[in-house]
């Protein structure tokens, strides 16, 4: 009989409410989208819009904007007005703060729940003044700062009391009838945030926005962030996410992509298939694969391009890619949907692939 259909790798998204992010919509209706965070001093209007200017340009979708001071506040409903990407205002501890980034226009506000507490008798205020502008709430849990009666209970921050802080705090909005809210649990330890996540993925419908906190460095927190994402995402569960890198937060955008494209959450752009190299290799292919991904860097067209180290692999690999070069004897053959249409010197092959790249964006630029 026929064979029954494998089930597919990605369960279905976890249904959630929907909300809105400005003009981005957050939820499993939505595709999902990445964020990150301006590292600029938020008063400076013209740093911080140049540095978001940036981030849109490398693929954010949302951009976080720290609110520690009053010069900071000040600043929002310029920075917010003139973003080409809907901005989040990250307020801890003072609620006037919260007010003023609702009235300035941010696309939502963020707020932590160890702090909440000090909002107590804020909370009904918060909640009218979001709802009167339309403007979401992110609860924010860290493991840093957790709410100290849920931090005692359970001796340390557990996934359990990670979830347990946030639907606490998500629940003095709801009882103000307040339910535009998305919620991250966020800890250091991939392991420990995947079943917190889980756990509120089974006790709620919130939309969550994932993120592994003080990940570390870019190389390790790019590996946290790919792992602990890529379980959760997995099955269904994340609808925002944030990579959290020791390094400039283009990097963090670039990561975020990265992981969205790999499982295709997210449309591929440049993908290079290239290979190890071996001791059959006959070009050095780390320089050729690193010169042809900077030759092509930010390049719009969906694009895979081969760069094979000798005749094994190579020839079947170029011909399975829009683009490739098979190499071998200090040559390469240049593959273009599958057929070879040149052979050239090995110092000619980046040039011609980034040629070759160029003509077929050309192309379908004007298909
Ligand atoms: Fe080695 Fe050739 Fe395979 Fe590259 S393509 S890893 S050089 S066998």
């Amino acid at each position: 009989g026929i064979p029954a259909m494998p089930p597919p790798v990605l369960a279905e998204r976890r249904k959630t409410r929907q909300l809105m992010v400005g003009p981005v919509g957050v939820g499993s209706e939505h595709s999902i989208s990445v964020q990150s965070m301006t590292t600029t001093v938020t008063a400076d209007v013209n740093a911080t819009l140049q540095q978001i200017a940036e981030l849109t340009a490398a693929g954010c979708d949302i951009v976080r904007v720290a609110c520690p001071s009053a010069d900071d506040a000040e600043a929002l409903p310029a920075i917010a007005t003139k973003s080409q990407i809907p901005v989040i205002a990250d307020i801890h501890f003072q609620p006037k703060y919260v007010f003023a980034a609702i009235e300035a226009g941010c696309a939502a506000v963020r707020v932590n729940p160890g702090n909440i507490k000090k909002f107590d008798d804020k909370v009904a205020e918060i909640a009218r003044a979001a709802k009167d502008h339309g403007t979401p709430i992110r609860i924010g849990v860290n493991a840093g700062s957790l709410d100290p009666r849920i931090l005692s209970k359970h001796g340390k921050a557990t996934p359990e009391a990670l979830a347990e802080s946030a639907l606490w705090e998500a629940g003095l909005f709801a009882e103000h009838d307040f339910h535009d809210i998305k919620i991250s649990v966020k800890h250091h330890d991939p392991v420990t945030m995947i079943r917190a996540y889980e756990i509120l993925a089974e006790q709620c419908d919130y939309p969550l926005h994932l993120g592994v906190t003080e990940a570390g460095p870019a190389f390790q927190g790019t590996i946290k962030s790919a792992v602990a994402f890529g379980a959760l995402l997995r099955q269904g569960i994340g609808d925002t996410i944030r990579v959290s890198l020791s390094a400039p937060p283009v990097e963090e955008v670039k990561v975020g992509s990265q992981i969205l494209q790999s499982l295709n959450l997210r449309p591929r752009k440049l993908e290079i298939v290239s290979c190890p190299s071996c001791g059959r290799a006959q070009v050095d292919v780390y320089k050729l694969a690193d010169e042809v991904t900077a030759g092509l860097e930010g390049m719009e067209v969906p694009l895979r391009v081969a760069v094979m180290g000798c005749v094994v692999n190579g020839p079947g690999e170029a011909r399975e890619a829009d683009l490739g070069v098979a190499s071998g004897n200090g040559k390469g053959q240049i593959f273009v949907k599958g057929e070879v249409i040149k052979t050239v010197p090995e110092h000619k092959i980046v040039e011609t692939l980034i040629e070759e790249a160029m003509r077929i964006a050309e192309e379908a630029g004007e298909a």
